[in-house]
């Protein structure tokens, strides 16, 4: 027995000498990425990565096919070329695998450069972009990563263009030196944004949390203004979850011609904005919704995040059917938000509601779509929508924003104004992020939620979130005493988009339950004449329907693909149903209790 000890004893030790001489060949390891963009006005990055104490025949390079947040297959890998290796003065071969992979055979060699260029001419938040006035880069779209190394620490050495001076990236700096950035891992480097030339840099702290705006192209905006809002924004979003997670945090802001929308990262976020649009209060006031919107996914998606959204999968589609909550409960929240700011007041948010519930209820789409599907192709349908999307599908933004309202009534509803959505969002938080660092699965949100409100929610999970059923909304805004109303319109329409911006009359989209639709109108054709008179823009369309009612028939007048065809519509009531709020008469104690909760304002 001692004999046969000892032997298992000394064979544990063998295995784990392996496994440490294993493991130190794998802790030698070590990469570094050089960031290089001589001529910027060529929109041209120059990659190397050096990989150091290799020890396998072959290292495998991917490229991501799409950026966390933007759930579209965008094929970074179509701008990458001149792909190369080499040891020392050595060449070494490299193979092209896939769309997205290279094979470098290292020939025993331990350190090697993987060399290729970037072409990067896309000012989105989603792309990289280099010329002579800036450097946008977004780590999915510039650095491949080596397989098996992805999880291990890294380098950024930039190499900036001898004009750009300043460089603001939630990546932290290697001791004073700002261009040199530690990555703790491939997924940190893919998402933290850098911004380099010569922007504007403004600084604030939260909390002691220091705090940048970046902003590129200039702008009307008033410094000391901006840095106060912002401040307000990081507030109210951290006020829901009573912690902040950020060491530090970036805003990029481009300021473009005509510039909107933000993709959310791990400690900073993207945003567009039209450069003179600061001093128009109503495009100031998006833009803050906007800011609240992508500091609020600090928590809700890069922390608090389903299951599927984190590790990513780089190398293709990665399915949610939980978008509602991440996107749909964070628009939820930029617009309540922005009234708990006082960037909007009560009235301002209800009617901002009330045009998000038409928006879904008008169109044929939420007939046709659960939210769910929604969200899982999005892949497919909500990012890559055409002129029938209306009539198809239904947005898991704007679908998931009345949702998230109709959750916090629920949740306020069923606990007598105790609890709501914030309470649910910051337990969810705390539950699988920070005590179990996981992504949440459909059942377990669904659980949280019922669990909060002491009651099963069949109803809402399984007809108005997995199905298309229309929620019983006066029921649920009955808790805050309000109720839903619709007015249908008394005009007449054809039930189709148009354009006349060309100087033709064209047909952009044809809505199901519409008159076009039901009478053969279709998508691009152009109305030459209505009722024997030349029509040539909306206006005067406009004037011809003024007198007409149900049932009148038009004679219409198109071009279809060059030949020309005589239509004949009979006319409907509009479909745009108007919806709008009332107070109910006499709300109860706890129905004010519930409205007041809801709609509550910070100091
Ligand atoms: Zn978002």
């Amino acid at each position: 027995m001692l004999s046969h000890s000892l032997d298992s004893l000394l064979r544990c030790y063998a295995v784990l000498f392996l496994f440490l001489l294993s493991q130190s060949a794998v802790w030698a390891q070590s990469q570094s990425y050089r960031l290089g963009m001589p001529e910027p006005h060529t929109h041209y990055y120059e990659v190397t990565i050096t990989i150091s104490d290799y020890n396998k025949n072959e290292a495998i390079f991917e490229l991501p096919v799409w950026i966390p947040g933007s759930y579209m297959v965008r094929e970074y890998a179509k701008n990458v070329e001149s792909v190369v290796a080499s040891s020392g003065n050595k060449s070494l071969k490299v193979e092209k695998l896939a769309k997205n992979r290279w094979k470098v055979s290292t020939e025993g060699q331990k350190n090697f450069d993987l060399n290729y260029r970037v072409y990067a001419y896309e000012l989105s938040v989603r792309t990289s972009f280099l010329d002579a006035s800036h450097a946008y880069i977004n780590g999915t779209s510039v650095f491949m990563y080596l397989v098996g190394m992805a999880e291990k620490p890294s380098k950024l050495i930039i190499e900036p263009f001898k004009e750009f001076k300043n460089i603001s990236t939630s990546l932290k700096a290697d001791g004073s030196d700002k261009w040199t950035r530690l990555v703790p891992n491939y997924d940190v480097l893919a998402d933290s944004p850098i911004e380099i030339g010569n922007h504007d840099i403004l600084a604030f702290k939260y909390k002691g949390i220091p705090h940048e705006i970046a902003l590129y192209g200039g702008g009307n905006y008033d410094p000391k203004k901006l840095v106060k809002d912002f401040e307000r924004c990081v507030d109210v979003c951290t006020e829901v979850f009573k912690e902040n997670p950020c060491e530090n945090y970036v805003f990029i802001v481009h300021n473009t011609q005509n510039g909107g929308g933000g993709l959310e990262h791990l400690n900073s976020t993207s945003v567009l904005m039209s450069r003179l649009g600061y001093a128009n209060p109503d495009s100031y006031r998006g833009f803050l919704g906007l800011i609240i919107h992508e500091y609020f996914h600090l928590w809700n998606v890069k922390r608090l995040r389903p299951k599927a959204l984190g590790p990513f999968d780089y190398n293709q589609e990665n399915y949610t059917s939980m978008l509602w909550v991440a996107e749909g409960i964070t628009s939820y929240y930029d617009e309540l938000l922005s009234m708990r700011a006082g960037y909007n007041d009560h009235n301002g948010y209800l009617n901002t509601l009330c045009g998000s519930i038409g928006t879904i209820e008008n169109r044929f789409g939420r007939r046709v779509q659960p939210v769910t599907e929604s969200s899982f192709d999005a892949w497919i349908k909500f990012y890559r929508a055409d002129e029938n999307s209306a009539n198809a599908t239904v947005s898991y933004y704007t679908y998931g924003s009345i949702l998230g309202a109709l959750l916090d009534l629920e949740l306020l509803g069923a606990t007598n104004g105790e609890k709501g959505l914030d309470e649910l969002m910051r337990e969810l938080y705390l539950e699988t992020y920070k005590k179990q660092n996981k992504g949440y699965t459909d059942e377990e949100f669904k659980e949280a939620c019922e669990k909060m409100a002491g009651k099963k929610m069949t109803d809402f999970f399984e007809q108005y979130v997995g199905g298309t059923t229309v929620p019983d909304y006066n029921r649920i805004f009955g808790y805050a005493g309000l109720e839903l109303k619709q007015e249908t319109p008394k005009n007449v329409s054809l039930g189709c988009s148009l354009d006349d911006t060309g100087g033709k009359l064209l047909v952009k989209n044809v809505y199901k339950g519409g008159a076009g639709y039901a009478d053969g109108l279709n998508v691009n054709d152009e109305i030459i004449a209505v009722n024997d008179f030349r029509t040539l823009s909306r206006a005067q369309l406009s004037e011809i329907l003024l007198d007409k009612k149900e049932n009148d028939v038009l004679k219409i007048l198109v071009a279809r693909g060059g030949v020309l065809l005589n239509l004949s519509i009979k006319l409907k009531t509009d479909i745009n149903k108007v919806f709008f709020f009332e107070s109910l008469n006499n709300p109860s104690v706890t129905q004010m209790k519930i409205r007041s909760r809801w709609l509550m304002q910070m100091p």
